[in-house]
C-alpha cells in the first residue's frame, strides 16, 4: 500500500488543507452516491453551497470556485440535477479560468494513526465551527441570500446536510436528535458558535472508547486546560466552563487568521 508520511501540526491551529480536503471528499465523493439533486435534497445542497461560498474563509481560488458552483445552481431553471453536471463544473469548466479545488486528499490536523480513523469527519466538524465561527465574525456577509438576520442559518445548514448527505447515517440520527432537542434555544449568532461546541463535545463523550476514536488521539472534553486554561474553572469542587472564556477561544482558534497554509497543495 502507499505510505503515507506523517505531517508535523499543531494543536492550537486549523489547516486549511483539512478543509480542502473535505470540501473535495463532500464534493467529489459523498455526493457522488446521488446520482440526480431534486426536491429537498437540491434545497439542503444549495444552502449548503450558499453558505460556504459566503462564509468560507479560503484561498481566492477555491472561494472563486465556491462563487461560481452557486452563482450556477441559482441561474438555474432545471428542478433536477445530475450529479455529474456538478461534477463537470467541479473539475473542468473551472480548471479553464483557474479556478481548483485540489484532488488531493491532505489530512493533516485531521490525520489518523490508520486510514479508517479521523479524516473526513474531522474536517466537517472543523469546517462547520470555522463557518459559524465566521457567521459571528461578519454579520453581513450572508446579506441577499435568504439567510440574512438567521442567527442558525449555518446550524440549519449543516442538519440537513448532515441528515441527507452525510455518509454515516447513525451520525445524523444523533444529530437530528440533538438538533430537535435544544436548536430553539439559539438565539444569536454566538449562541450558534457555543451550541455547535456543545454538541461536538456530547458526542466525545457518547464515543469515548468506541471503535471510531482513535488512539492516538483519544476522545477529550474540548479545549483541554493546555489550548486554553482560562475556559476551566472549579465550583464547590466541580468542574465548570467558564463559557464566556471558551466563546473568545473558539472565535480565536477558528478563526480566519488561525488557519494555517502548511501542506496545502
Ligand atoms: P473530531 O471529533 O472529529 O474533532 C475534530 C477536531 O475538532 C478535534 O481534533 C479538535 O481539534 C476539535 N474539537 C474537538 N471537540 C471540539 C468541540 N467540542 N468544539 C470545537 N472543536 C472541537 N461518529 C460516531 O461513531 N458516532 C456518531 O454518532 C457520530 N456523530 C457525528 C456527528 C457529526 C455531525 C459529525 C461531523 C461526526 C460524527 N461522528 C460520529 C464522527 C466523530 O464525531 C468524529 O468526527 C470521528 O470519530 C473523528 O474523531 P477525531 O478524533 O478526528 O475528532
Amino acid at each position: 500500500g502507499t505510505q503515507v508520511e506523517w505531517k508535523e501540526f499543531e494543536k492550537s491551529k486549523v489547516y486549511m488543507a483539512d478543509l480542502e480536503s473535505g470540501l473535495h471528499y463532500l464534493l467529489r465523493v459523498e455526493l457522488a452516491t446521488h446520482r440526480t439533486l431534486e426536491g429537498e435534497e437540491l434545497k439542503t445542497f444549495k444552502d449548503f453551497v450558499t453558505v460556504v461560498a459566503k462564509l468560507f474563509p479560503g484561498r481566492q481560488s477555491v472561494v472563486k470556485l465556491l462563487e461560481t458552483l452557486l452563482e450556477w445552481l441559482v441561474s438555474l431553471p432545471l428542478e433536477k440535477i445530475p450529479y455529474d453536471a456538478i461534477l463537470d463544473l467541479v473539475n473542468n469548466k473551472m480548471r479553464i479560468s483557474g479556478l481548483y479545488l485540489s484532488e488531493q486528499v491532505q489530512w493533516v490536523g485531521c490525520q489518523g494513526s490508520s486510514v479508517a480513523l479521523r479524516g473526513y469527519p474531522c474536517s466537517l466538524w472543523t469546517l462547520f465551527h470555522v463557518l459559524t465561527v465566521q457567521a459571528a465574525n461578519r454579520p453581513d456577509a450572508l446579506a441577499n441570500t435568504g439567510f440574512e438576520d438567521d442567527p442558525l442559518a449555518v446550524l440549519q445548514t449543516m442538519r440537513r446536510y448532515i441528515g441527507t448527505f452525510f455518509g454515516c447515517q447513525e451520525c445524523g440520527k444523533h444529530f437530528e436528535e440533538m438538533a430537535q432537542e435544544s436548536l430553539n434555544q439559539v438565539k444569536s449568532v454566538d449562541d450558534a458558535v457555543l451550541w455547535l461546541w456543545r454538541k461536538h463535545n456530547q458526542v466525545n463523550a457518547r464515543l469515548t472508547g468506541s471503535m471510531s476514536e482513535d488512539p492516538m488521539f483519544p476522545k477529550t472534553q474540548w479545549p483541554t486546560p493546555d489550548l486554553c486554561p482560562t475556559c476551566h474553572e472549579e465550583q464547590e469542587g466541580l468542574h465548570v466552563w467558564n463559557e464566556q472564556m471558551v466563546l473568545a477561544f473558539l472565535k480565536q482558534h477558528y478563526g480566519a487568521s488561525n488557519i494555517s497554509p502548511k501542506h496545502s497543495s
